[in-house]
């Protein structure tokens, strides 16, 4: 059984996954309409990775017999000022997200909830690649600055990730 505050806060969580894939999915939208088609393919497979955690999120709080309870999702910003704008936004918010998996890790900690801390484990390791990865980007983009030729590069780059 989980706790009730154990149980919110694993349903915050995955409204929060969820969240961040529709957040994903609006700079996947953005990225098209500025004809960087390899920054919307790794942004769509974030966006689906995204989905992929939410759905942990689901799976595990109806094994441990809680209640699944799905919130309201924001409205994404449609337009970014660029592609670096976008990666910024998005290494901002996955530190956010860092933040609220380690909240929750606190929460299970207090409950003495040990079989949700070794699950929680896999989440905090996964946003040090997270946080890293799209820290890459923002590096390269600042790196970039307004060359077209590097940024076509980098666009070709990203069209590589797996998963695309
Ligand atoms: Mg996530």
């Amino acid at each position: 059984m989980l706790a009730d505050r154990v149980e919110s806060s694993m349903n915050e969580q995955l409204g929060m996954e969820l969240q961040s894939a529709y957040v994903y999915l609006a700079m996947a939208g953005y990225s098209e309409s500025e004809s960087l088609p390899g920054f919307a393919s790794w942004l769509r497979v974030q966006a689906r990775e995204e989905v992929a955690h939410g759905m942990k999120f689901f799976d595990f709080i109806c094994d441990r017999g809680g209640r699944v309870r799905l919130g309201s999702l924001g409205e994404p910003p449609a337009d970014y000022k660029g592609p670096l704008a976008v990666f910024e936004e998005a290494l901002e918010h996955e530190r956010a997200v860092s933040e609220a998996i380690g909240r929750l890790y606190s929460i299970v900690v207090e409950e003495k909830d040990y079989a949700s801390q070794a699950w929680l484990d896999w989440f905090a390791t996964e946003q040090v690649e997270e946080e890293k990865s799209v820290g890459q980007i923002v590096d390269s983009l600042r790196r970039i600055g307004d060359r077209g030729d590097a940024l076509f590069l980098l666009d070709k780059d990203l069209a590589a990730r797996a998963g695309a």
